[in-house]
């Protein structure tokens, strides 16, 4: 007989919110248990580096959360409120809102809490475990191993079904032996390298383009932030999370270009400084962000499409660890709350129905796709146009070629349609400006495409092969086309 149910993989914040809906859809009649390789007094911890996070996330998708497995976050968990978020071009001249109310978290209290909450549920914790793999039987995933950290020993435990809530780096998801269908690796284009401070400081000249209490701030700008984007979060009117995030590639030509040789933390350093609504800033002294000195550091979060496949025989991935976060704005807090939620609910369905193999477990993908990632293979490839461009083709593109139906689409995480880019006489000025043009208009029908494809993703595992082989196909074109943009 299995030790659990139930066992989740790190026990961040997609791992704690996923034990509380397995619990919630049991009626908490399951045996779960989360592992984590931080001590109990650092819960959450992505890494040595702190929690490093925006810490930014929107009210519709904890409002998704709360109203269906009956869990509320108030503060201190959320530490400040905000009207949403606000994109501005290079130039400033456009800014495009997005996402809607929300909420700038306290990622420290944050785990400290929700683990208070799990084990009132009756979720048991297992604290520094550093998992090295998982167990087999055949094709069946049937538990975990590692070592205990406290006692230097082999640590196995047994499960009817591993949750790999591990975050971007999982080992288990890189070594996972009973599937071909989920992808292993993530390519280093994917990945972006980001870091923040988290700083307590003096209002200075005012400048609601460089930092406003009611909206999180983001900078496009690829000489301040190549391939990616800074943002100002405020979390009162004089504390803010501020900082940045690049992709290498983009990082490299960028220094190229400038005759530069900048890396993350001096670019953090230069963002910093030039904020003139910002003076006297200084690293929190508050206890929950000196925890662990969360007030600085530097980690890396995916910027692509969900895994192709999030389950297999006894596995199933959420949160990082299936690379969820938005690829147009690494936005990662929203579809583990999201994929969280449904997962409780799906898992709760395979155990009653005692059944989780692969096929049991397929309706996660249909459900998460169908709720949120329907839109994310598009996202991405508009991602990777707008790395393309420089400054001024951003600044033009988002001050001509955004109409009112475009920014909804945008507010709501949705790829735009351009649709204004067909009208007839309408006039773009320059040649860089049509190149933009036409990598719009192609990004937004290759988007209606793939939206299509996904919401055709297969009712069960075997037609996956096939679906999957035209999507790489489609995608392998589209990545070449827009590259091809940027020359
Ligand atoms: C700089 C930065 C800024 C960001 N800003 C935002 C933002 O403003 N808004 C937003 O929505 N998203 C943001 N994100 C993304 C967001 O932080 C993540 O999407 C979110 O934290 C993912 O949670 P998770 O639980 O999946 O993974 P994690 O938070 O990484 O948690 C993983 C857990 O697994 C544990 N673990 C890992 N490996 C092992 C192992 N081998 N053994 C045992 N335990 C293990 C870790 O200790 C940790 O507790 C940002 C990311 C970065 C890096």
């Amino acid at each position: 007989m299995a030790d659990y149910d139930v066992i989740i993989a790190g026990g961040g914040l997609a791992g704690t919110i996923t034990a509380q809906s397995i619990s919630h859809y049991s009626n908490q009649n399951l045996k779960i248990l989360v592992v984590d390789r931080n001590p109990e007094t650092l819960p959450g911890r992505k890494g040595l580096a702190g929690w490093v996070c925006g810490d930014a996330c929107s009210k519709e998708a904890v409002d998704f959360m709360s109203e269906r497995i009956k869990v509320q976050w108030t503060n201190p968990e959320i530490e400040h409120d905000v009207k949403g978020v606000m994109a501005f071009s290079p130039d400033r001249e456009t800014a495009i809102p997005f996402d809607g109310d929300g909420f700038m978290l306290n990622r420290t209290e944050l785990p400290r809490i929700q683990n208070e909450r799990c084990k009132k549920m009756g979720i048991e914790f297992e604290f520094e475990i550093g998992l090295t793999g998982l167990i087999y039987d055949g094709q069946q995933v049937i538990g975990i191993e590692g070592i205990d950290n406290k006692t230097k020993q082999p640590y196995k435990k047994t499960s009817k079904l591993v949750i790999d809530a591990t975050g971007v780096t999982s080992i288990l998801r890189n070594g996972l032996k009973n599937s071909t269908k989920v992808e292993k690796k993530i390519n280093i284009e994917d990945l972006e390298i980001t870091g923040r401070y988290i700083m307590d400081f003096e209002p200075g000249q005012k400048d609601l383009t460089e930092f406003d209490p009611d909206y999180c701030i983001i900078h496009l700008d690829q000489d301040i932030a190549p391939g990616g984007y800074g943002w100002v979060f405020p979390k009162s009117e004089t504390k803010v999370n501020i900082g940045l995030g690049v992709e290498k590639a983009f990082l490299d030509k960028r220094n190229k270009r400038l005759g530069k040789k900048d890396n993350v933390e001096s670019l953090m350093k230069e963002y910093l400084q030039r904020n003139t609504a910002i003076t006297n800033a200084k690293l929190s002294e508050d206890p929950t962000d000196t925890l662990g000195n969360n007030h600085s550091g530097i980690f890396q979060v995916s910027v692509r499409r969900q895994n192709e496949c999030m389950v297999s025989g006894g596995y199933m991935m959420v949160g990082d660890a299936a690379w969820m976060p938005k690829p147009i704005d690494a936005g990662g807090i929203g579809p583990a709350l999201i994929a969280g939620t449904i997962l409780g609910k799906n898992v709760a369905e395979a155990l009653q129905a005692n059944d989780t193999s692969e096929a049991s477990l397929w309706q996660y993908n249909l459900d998460f796709i169908k709720e949120y990632g329907y839109k994310t293979a598009g996202l991405e490839l508009f991602r990777r146009l707008v790395q393309q461009m420089n400054n001024e083709q951003i600044s033009y593109g988002m001050k001509h070629f955004l109409g009112n139906l475009d920014v909804e689409a945008i507010s709501k995480g949705e790829h735009p349609d351009f649709s204004g880019l067909g009208k007839v006489g309408m006039i773009i000025r320059g040649a860089l400006n049509q190149t933009v043009a036409k990598g719009l208009k192609y990004t937004s029908s290759e988007n209606q495409w793939l939206v299509e494809h996904y919401n055709n993703y297969p009712k069960d595992p075997s037609g996956f092969d096939e679906w999957n082989k035209s999507l790489h196909q489609r995608l392998d074109a589209s990545f070449a086309k827009i590259e091809a943009f940027g020359k």
